[in-house]
């Protein structure tokens, strides 16, 4: 977490640990804190205040906006094949489609215009800010500019939890009516999520009670986390424009240099060669593909290195399973290989780079051999 974010945090862990929804000093207190911190990210984000929903995560989020909206609107959902399970699960579960992305892993927008035509009714449109395995960038101006065109008053969603520590979710989602972040992506503490809500979209609840959260999400306020969210976001958008060129040229020297060190990898959706075009993909992401390589094997191998890595989504914790955004962008149809996500943020240093460079191409080459 961000320093700023734990110094913010601790008084409402101790000494200021009021209910918000309270009528005492303490519960007014507590409620002046989240109105801060909405007033924070409703700046930060290009809304009101009011169109901010706190929630426990960006998976709640997500949810919230998916079976919120589905609950209210009749019609499908409609999200892009890469989508992160918590908006693409949620959208199966409501019988919802999917809109397919071309080999870099951008949305097809010809595809999404077709399908938006052809449907009875359409509850939602959701596609991602950027993706979280591969880093892909998604048009979301394009996508909501087709929506208008062909499905005019149709809420689009966007899950900007990956994005939002490398771009201005701000100008990127404006035309988004749904926008989700999650407070550990920037600094933040886990288990604390923001879901702008505005203009066509028109959600049911998931959490009934209370009726906080302007009765969206009902729940006593997790309210030290939503002061560290707001500490954390202020701070990741201070600095983001220095961060994205720091950690940017930090992360091309991983890629070219790995490119350069293992025979036969490619840069997922990108090239095979170093000094490939990465304007499209967030700074923090550095994804490869492996031929020949057993994922799991390499990640054994990365960890007696001292190198946490993953080798696809890091949410689908547990089982080992053949990534659904591979797939999607076509990567799938290799006979055999392997992926290799490596992310940068804030903290990451030249050391950290020093060490992957030295770590990563003999494992790969000791499995390759073996294989
Ligand atoms: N959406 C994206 C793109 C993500 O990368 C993640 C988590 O990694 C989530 C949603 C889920 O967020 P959370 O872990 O806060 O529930």
């Amino acid at each position: 977490m961000r320093p700023e974010a734990v110094a913010a945090m601790d008084p409402w862990l101790g000494r200021h640990f009021g209910n918000p929804s309270g009528a005492h000093p303490l519960a007014r207190e507590a409620r002046r804190a989240i109105d801060e911190a909405r007033d924070a990210f409703a700046e930060l984000l290009g809304a009101e205040p009011g169109e901010i929903v706190f929630t426990g995560g960006g998976t709640e989020a997500d949810n919230l906006a998916v079976l919120g909206s589905a609950e209210i609107r009749r019609g499908a959902v409609l999200c892009s094949a890469i989508e992160h399970a918590a908006v693409h699960q949620a959208a199966l579960v409501v019988g919802g489609a999917t809109v397919p992305v071309d080999e870099s892993g951008v949305v097809r927008l010809d595809v999404l215009e077709s399908r938006l035509a052809d449907l009875d009714e359409v509850a939602l449109v959701s596609v991602m800010a950027a993706n979280n395995e591969v880093g892909a960038i998604q048009p979301i101006d394009e996508v909501a500019q087709v929506i208008e065109e062909t499905r005019p008053g149709t809420p689009l969603h966007t899950d900007a939890v990956q994005a939002f520590s490398w771009l201005n979710v701000s100008a990127v989602a404006s035309r988004a009516q749904l926008v989700a972040l999650s407070a550990h992506k920037f600094g933040g503490p886990q288990g604390v999520g923001v879901l702008v809500v505005r203009g066509a979209a028109k959600l049911a609840p998931r959490m009934i009670g209370g009726g906080q959260e302007r009765e969206l999400r009902s729940g006593t306020q997790n309210v030290a986390g939503i002061v560290g969210a707001a500490a954390a976001a202020r701070e990741a958008a201070a600095t983001r424009s220095a961060t994205v060129e720091r950690v940017g040229a930090l992360r091309d020297r991983l890629a070219d240099g790995l490119l350069s060190a293992i025979p036969d990898a490619f840069e997922t959706g990108i090239s095979a060669e170093p000094g490939g075009d990465r304007s499209g993909r967030i700074a923090g992401t550095c994804h490869l593909t492996l031929p020949d390589v057993e994922s799991e094997a390499l990640l054994v191998l990365l960890e007696e290195g001292g190198i946490c890595a993953s080798a696809a989504s890091s949410c689908s914790s547990g089982a080992m399973k053949p990534s659904h955004v591979l797939e999607a962008m076509g990567v799938g149809g290799l006979s055999s290989f392997g992926s290799l996500r490596l992310s940068l943020g804030w903290t990451t240093t030249e050391a950290d780079i020093d060490r992957a460079l030295e770590v990563v191409p003999p494992a790969v080459a000791r499995l390759a051999e073996a294989s």
